[in-house]
């Protein structure tokens, strides 16, 4: 669906803006690949793109992968930004940017849904999802593009369904540039956890588009140029168990009919692993991951949290069932709980060497507007916006005792030989479970077999030759290559490369000790 009736002609310039450094971004593995400079198209502004009049214009710029140039500036009517709290910085400078070439800016997305104030320079603020208030700025926009005299605060109060979504589109992002594909098929999550915005932001009855839509979207994406592995960006992809169970058939076919050549992954809430159909039927479908919210072993700190539903099932049991589903966990952790106690940082490390999963992204805790934690900690006097912190909390341990845990544990967890020896375990054993399909005729044509040499000579070259653990490496390279296992020697190094190098400059104290952290850090490249 798109907006209808507007006559008038418009250019649209919509720059994604670039991330700061973060665990989940994975730029250190970008030069082992050949030629990823990205980690996911971003969906927001595709599909306002989508969304947009037919006869309008759209140019889109990422700037993780090329800043927006004179050229775009001097060819748009208008632009557009979109983003979440960790790009506010490289947000606000995009709008700088423009209303140097005196151009209105919007921004939308999930920031200044949840913080309007953080954004007092831009023109439009689209506060809230695609829906009534994208109308009306289509609608003023067609009428005047200049900037107008006062912020203009548009809220979305009706919604478009997401079975009338159009297509997100891909088209304009150079997707062979990104690490992933991205698409989404449920908004919302059904749980309360305290540190969460998803609830309040997206809603706790889950939202979603049709498997039909879904499947026109991966053989967009296919038609695009995307290769390796599609990320179902859905808060909890089993947020409306029934829905998944809709999916998931029609996923199995579609990797029928397009030879299995595309990995899937998704985030879900760990009791997961309570439903064997479920599972099942994501193994038959090829999913290989599924990002996990463990947020801490404790069950005391769960409990706090109102994360209860992460002890349906043991945790390290329910991570084995999904191992023996063939899909790697990933797991959120979360250090500076109220919970925490001196031996939380021994008992999380114990915890990464028993789950043996090799990616976990542990964070400080972060206190999100529009969260209970939030409205906790308003009430108990402790937040605390000292940009210099890594933190916005008041933790109730010392603070310096608490970033020094982390950083502990982010040296002791990516040890090179530790890392190694969890991926090794994945390769041998979960990797084991997965459905064999068989080689599909593009997996073996000369484009392709050229890419994985070159992902070969990269690492060979960058970690095998260069790198300082290349003992390490080599150890499990050498026996991947006894296996022939080519596909987990490239896919555990590349990932393995990148939290290795992260960890380091983390517990060096070179990066924030919280994906949502605020604290203003200059970008590291500068985006002109
Ligand atoms: S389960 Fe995940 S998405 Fe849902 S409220 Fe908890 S943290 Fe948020």
């Amino acid at each position: 669906m798109r907006a209808e009736g507007i006559e008038t002609n418009r250019r649209i310039l919509c720059v994604f803006p670039r991330y700061t450094s973060s665990f989940g971004t994975f730029e250190h593995a970008y030069p082992l690949t050949d030629g990823v400079q990205a980690f996911m198209p971003p969906q927001g502004l595709l599909l306002i793109a989508a969304y947009l009049p037919e006869n309008w214009q759209v140019r889109f710029v990422d700037e993780n992968i090329r800043p927006a140039s004179q050229d775009d500036f001097e060819w748009a009517e208008a632009v557009f930004v979109s983003g979440m709290h960790i790009q506010r910085q490289q947000m606000n400078d995009i709008c700088r940017r423009a209303h140097a070439f005196d151009l209105a800016v919007a921004i939308g997305g999930p920031s200044v849904s949840a913080c309007p104030d953080y954004y007092p320079s831009f023109d439009y603020l689209h506060v809230g999802e695609l829906g009534d208030a994208t109308d009306e700025l289509i609608r003023r926009l067609a009428q005047d593009p200049s900037r107008p005299e006062q912020q203009v605060v548009l809220k979305t109060g009706d919604r478009v369904a997401m079975s009338d979504f159009p297509i997100p589109r891909y088209e304009l992002a150079d997707v062979p540039k990104y690490l992933l594909g991205s698409i989404q098929y449920s908004s919302g999550c059904p749980y309360q956890c305290e540190f969460c915005d998803i609830p309040g932001l997206y809603g706790r009855n889950p939202r979603l588009k049709t498997p039909q839509q879904i499947i026109a979207e991966l053989d967009r994406l296919r038609e695009c140029g995307m290769k390796d592995t599609v990320y179902f960006v859905d808060d909890n992809f089993i947020g409306n168990r029934k829905a998944t169970l809709d999916l998931l058939p029609h996923l199995i076919e579609w990797q029928k009919r397009t030879g299995y050549v595309v990995r899937l992954a998704c985030e879900a809430t760990l009791n997961i692993a309570k439903r064997p159909e479920i599972l099942e039927k994501m193994r038959e479908a090829q999913f290989v991951t599924v990002f996990c919210g463990i947020e801490t072993p404790d069950p005391d700190a769960l409990k706090a949290m109102h994360k209860d539903h992460n002890m349906m099932v043991p945790i390290l049991e329910g991570i084995q069932t999904i191992n023996s589903y063939g899909m790697e966990v990933v797991s959120g952790i979360i250090m500076g709980l109220d919970t925490d106690k001196p031996g939380t940082a021994d008992a999380l490390l114990n915890f990464v060497d028993e789950s043996r999963i090799p990616l976990l992204t542990i964070n400080l805790l972060q206190a999100l507007p529009k969260t209970p934690l939030w409205d906790r900690l308003e009430r108990e006097g402790r937040l605390n916006e000292d940009d210099g912190r890594d933190s916005n909390v008041e933790f109730l341990l010392p603070y310096d005792q608490v970033v020094n845990s982390w950083k502990r544990c982010m040296e002791l967890a990516y040890q090179p030989e530790k890392l190694f020896a969890r991926y090794e375990y994945q390769c041998e054993y979960t990797h084991a479970q997965r459905v064999k399909v068989p080689v599909a005729p593009e997996m073996k044509t000369w484009p392709n077999i050229r890419r994985g040499l070159i992902m070969l000579r990269n690492i060979f070259w960058q970690v095998g030759v260069l790198g300082d653990y290349r003992a390490v490496f080599w150890k499990f390279a050498l026996r991947r290559l006894r296996r022939g296992d080519i596909e987990g020697l490239i896919g555990s190094t590349m990932i393995a490369h990148h939290l290795i190098k992260f960890a380091r400059a983390a517990s060096g104290g070179q990066q924030n000790a919280s994906n949502y952290s605020i604290r203003l850090r200059e970008a590291s490249v500068p985006a002109e």
